[in-house]
């Protein structure tokens, strides 16, 4: 982490308002941090479902922002590859990894390609994710129920577990949520799980992490309605006219608008940050 003084112990002093920030020391760091070679020179990240969408949006800015890339996904050849062309287009390296992440083994898999070809992981972001509207909860079958936690939660859980042996002091894990599971959706009840359970494990990990000093953060994106192939894949062609018309702003969001908080989160400036989600959603006040 690219430390402040900040842990160091602060001498007893004293001053009287308003105080002098010349005469208090040590002095507080205010200067912004410089990134000459971008905000992720020199690392390494993994990115499940990029080749579209939000993860699309933040394997590209990443690297521009100076990364090498594992592009994650299930089988969308022809958009993976447009992915890689973007990131290469930054002069950065880019891998891809077509597999169904909803199977330990190609959990394990992808972290091991990845350290076969870059020796490191310093960010994962988990977003690969898949919802499919049921009206009722007795229209919810079993089976969907299993494939949607295994597709959405589970990857979380092994990704993390098999890439954080690699993962140095520094490093950041992400995990893409949903403003549903702050606020439910009566159509994808058990989406909706997932992303309540994806935002507790943040939290989770994040405590365990710092406890454990291992330096690693633990952060969260919640997407409201952002315009990605999950939606048109999802929603039935009258809803997709209405989407994201409900948000306060009055209009769905696009991938390119949630990627920024990603970088944030993965580069050195959420230094001080773990544990947290940020709200990327057209205005929506969520609690939590
Ligand atoms: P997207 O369709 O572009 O991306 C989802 C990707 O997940 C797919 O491209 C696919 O390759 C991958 N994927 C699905 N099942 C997989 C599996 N079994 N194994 C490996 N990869 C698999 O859609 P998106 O909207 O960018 O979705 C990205 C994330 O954002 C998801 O977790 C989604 O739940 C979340 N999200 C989206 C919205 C939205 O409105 N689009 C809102 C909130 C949260
Ligand atoms: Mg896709």
């Amino acid at each position: 982490m690219a430390n402040q003084d900040s842990d160091k112990d602060f001498p007893k002093q004293q001053q009287s308002l308003p105080g002098s920030q010349q005469a208090q020391h040590p002095s507080p760091e205010v200067l912004p941090r410089e990134y000459p070679d971008g905000k992720l020179a020199g690392k390494v990240a993994i990115v499940t479902g990029a080749d579209s969408g939000i993860g699309q949006a933040v394997a590209i800015l990443f690297a521009k922002e100076g990364a090498d890339v594992v592009v994650s996904y299930l089988c969308e050849d022809e958009d993976a590859q447009v992915t890689k062309k973007h990131i290469e287009s930054y002069n950065r390296r880019c891998l891809l990894v077509a597999s169904d992440l909803s199977q330990e083994a190609n959990c394990q898999q992808l972290i091991d390609k990845t350290i076969a070809e870059f020796g490191a992981i310093d960010i994962l972001v988990n977003n690969a994710g898949r919802q499919v509207e049921q009206q009722t909860l007795a229209d919810i079958s079993t089976e969907q129920l299993d494939k949607t936690i295994h597709t959405n939660f589970y990857p979380h859980f092994w990704l993390s577990k098999y890439a954080l042996p690699y993962m140095k002091v520094g490093s950041s894990i992400i995990n893409t949520t949903s403003i549903t599971a702050y606020r439910g959706s009566d159509h994808l009840m058990d989406y909706a799980s997932t992303k309540g359970a994806i935002l507790s494990f943040t939290r989770a990990l994040s405590n365990n992490l710092m406890s454990n000093d291992k330096g690693i953060r633990v952060n969260g994106v919640a997407p409201g309605p952002i315009w990605t192939p999950l939606i048109v894949a999802s929603f039935k062609p009258d809803e997709i006219e209405e989407f994201g018309k409900n948000s306060p702003m009055g209009r769905a969001g696009q991938p390119n608008e949630v990627a920024p908080a990603y970088l944030y989160l993965a580069s050195d400036d959420a230094s001080y940050v773990t544990g947290q989600v940020i709200h990327v959603n057209g205005g929506e006040i969520v609690g939590g």
